[in-house]
C-alpha cells in the first residue's frame, strides 16, 4: 500500500471531522477504526453541538446545513431539581447548542468521506517511531504499516497513540454513571416526558445525581451517577448482570432517601450499562513533541463529561486541519507544533472544568449548580 501523508487512528467525532476537513482541502489521509464496520457499535447518547466550536467545524466541513436537518433545536431546555423533586430552575431554551444523537453525527460524517478512506476492523495495538523518524503502526489483525508523515491519535480515552508521548493514563474519578432507558412503551414514559420535556432534567442530592435526557427517537436516557469503586461492575461478588439486581442496588444503597418519582425511574429502567468516569490530569498536558505524531480529542485531553468533550474534539480537528493546510504536508512538524501550542491551554481548561463539575454535580445538594446556572 502506498501510504498517504496522514493516518488518523479512530473514527469517532474527532477522527471523522478531521478526515472530512482534509478531504475538503485535498490532503490525502486514511482512517483506521477498530469497529468492524459502520453498522457496528450503533449506540451512544445525545450530544449538544455548540455554535462556536462543534458547529464551526461542521460549517468548515461543508456539513452545517445537513447537520441542521438532523439537529434538535427544541431540545436545549434544562431543568434542575433536588432529590425530593422540587424544581429549582428551568432554563436553556433557544441555546445555540442543538442536540444530535451520536449515531446520527457519525453517519453524517461518514456519508461525507469516501468509503475507501476508512479501514474498518483495524484496532491499533502499538505505535512506534521507526527508521528515519518514520511512524510505524501495528494492528491487532496482524497488519503493520509505515510510510505516513503524520499519525493523528484520535482513538479516544484509552488511546494507544498516547504512549508515544507520555506514560500518563486516565484516572478513575470515583464516580460511575449507570446508563439506562425509558422507552415510549414504558408505563412511566408520560410522566418522564412531562418532567424532562424535550431537553434534559438533572436532579442532585446526597452526593449522587440523576440525568434524564430525551433522545432522537423520543425515548429517554437516564444516567444514575453514583460514588462506587472503579471495578465494582466488572469484579463484583454480586451477580449484577440482571436488571432487577441493579435496580435493587440503586434503590437500597444509593437512592433510598430520594422521592418516589425518582425511585420509579429506577424501578422501570432497562438496559443498564456502566460508564466509570475517568480523566487525565492537567499535569499530563504539555508533552514534548514527537516527530510524526500528535493527539486530538479525548486521546489528548480526556475530561469528566462537562458538555464540551465532543465540541473540543471537533475543534481540535478544525485547528489541526487548518495548520496542515497552511504549512503543507512537507512541513507537518511546524503544523503540529503550532496546533499543539494552541491545544494545550484548551486541554488544561476542559480537564480543570470537568473536575470542578464533578464536585458540583455529585454534591450533597444542588445549590452550587443552581448558582452556576443562575449566573
Ligand atoms: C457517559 C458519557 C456522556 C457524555 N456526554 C457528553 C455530552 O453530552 N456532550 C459532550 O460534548 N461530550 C459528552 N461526552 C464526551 C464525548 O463523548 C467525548 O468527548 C467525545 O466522544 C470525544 O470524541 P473522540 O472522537 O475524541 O473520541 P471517541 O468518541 O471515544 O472516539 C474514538 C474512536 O476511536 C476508536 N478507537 C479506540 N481505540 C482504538 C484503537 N486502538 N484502534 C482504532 N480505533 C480505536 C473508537 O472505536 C472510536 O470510534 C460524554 C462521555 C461519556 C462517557
Amino acid at each position: 500500500m502506498d501510504a498517504p501523508a496522514i493516518a488518523i487512528i479512530g473514527g469517532g467525532p474527532c477522527g471523522l471531522t478531521l478526515a472530512r476537513l482534509l478531504e475538503c482541502k485535498g490532503i490525502d489521509y486514511l482512517v483506521f477504526e477498530r469497529d468492524a464496520s459502520e453498522y457496528s457499535n450503533r449506540s451512544g447518547g445525545s450530544l449538544d453541538i455548540h455554535g462556536e466550536t462543534g458547529q464551526q467545524a461542521l460549517d468548515e466541513a461543508g456539513l452545517l446545513d445537513e447537520f441542521k436537518r438532523h439537529a434538535r433545536y427544541d431540545d436545549t431546555s434544562f431543568t434542575l431539581s433536588d432529590k425530593l423533586g422540587k424544581r429549582l430552575i428551568h432554563t436553556g431554551q433557544g441555546r445555540d447548542a442543538p442536540e444530535i444523537d451520536r449515531v446520527e453525527l457519525r453517519q453524517l460524517l461518514l456519508d461525507a468521506i469516501p468509503k475507501e478512506k476508512i479501514r474498518w476492523g483495524h484496532t491499533l495495538t502499538g505505535a512506534t517511531i521507526g527508521h528515519g523518524n518514520n511512524p510505524s503502526l501495528e494492528f491487532s489483525n496482524g497488519v503493520v504499516l509505515s510510510g505516513f508523515k503524520l499519525v493523528v491519535g484520535a482513538d479516544g480515552a484509552w488511546s494507544k497513540v498516547r504512549s508515544v508521548f507520555t506514560d500518563a493514563t486516565p484516572k478513575y474519578s470515583g464516580k460511575t454513571n449507570l446508563e439506562s432507558s425509558i422507552d415510549k412503551e414504558s408505563p412511566i414514559y408520560d410522566i418522564t416526558a412531562s418532567k424532562a420535556g424535550p431537553g434534559t432534567h438533572v436532579a442532585i442530592g446526597s452526593g449522587k445525581l440523576i440525568v434524564t435526557q430525551r433522545q432522537g427517537n423520543g425515548s429517554y436516557r437516564n444516567y444514575f451517577g453514583i460514588p462506587i469503586s472503579e471495578d465494582f461492575f466488572r469484579n463484583s461478588a454480586m451477580d449484577i448482570s440482571g436488571t432487577e439486581t441493579i435496580r435493587d442496588l440503586l434503590l437500597s444503597n444509593f437512592y433510598a432517601d430520594w422521592s418516589d418519582e425518582y425511585q420509579n425511574l429506577i424501578r422501570h429502567a432497562t438496559r443498564f450499562r456502566a460508564w466509570p468516569l475517568y480523566t487525565l490530569s492537567v499535569k499530563d498536558m504539555g508533552w514534548k513533541s514527537v516527530p510524526g505524531f500528535t493527539l486530538a480529542g479525548d486521546a489528548a485531553h480526556l475530561a469528566i463529561p462537562n458538555g464540551e468533550g465532543v465540541n473540543l474534539a471537533m475543534t481540535d480537528s478544525l485547528k489541526l486541519a487548518f495548520k496542515i493546510a497552511e504549512h503543507g504536508t512537507d512541513n507537518l512538524a511546524q503544523a503540529v507544533q503550532e496546533y499543539e501550542a494552541d491545544m494545550f491551554p484548551r486541554a488544561v481548561g476542559t480537564i480543570s472544568e470537568g473536575k470542578a463539575m464533578l464536585d458540583i454535580m455529585y454534591a450533597e445538594d444542588p445549590q452550587s449548580f443552581l448558582q452556576l446556572l443562575s449566573g
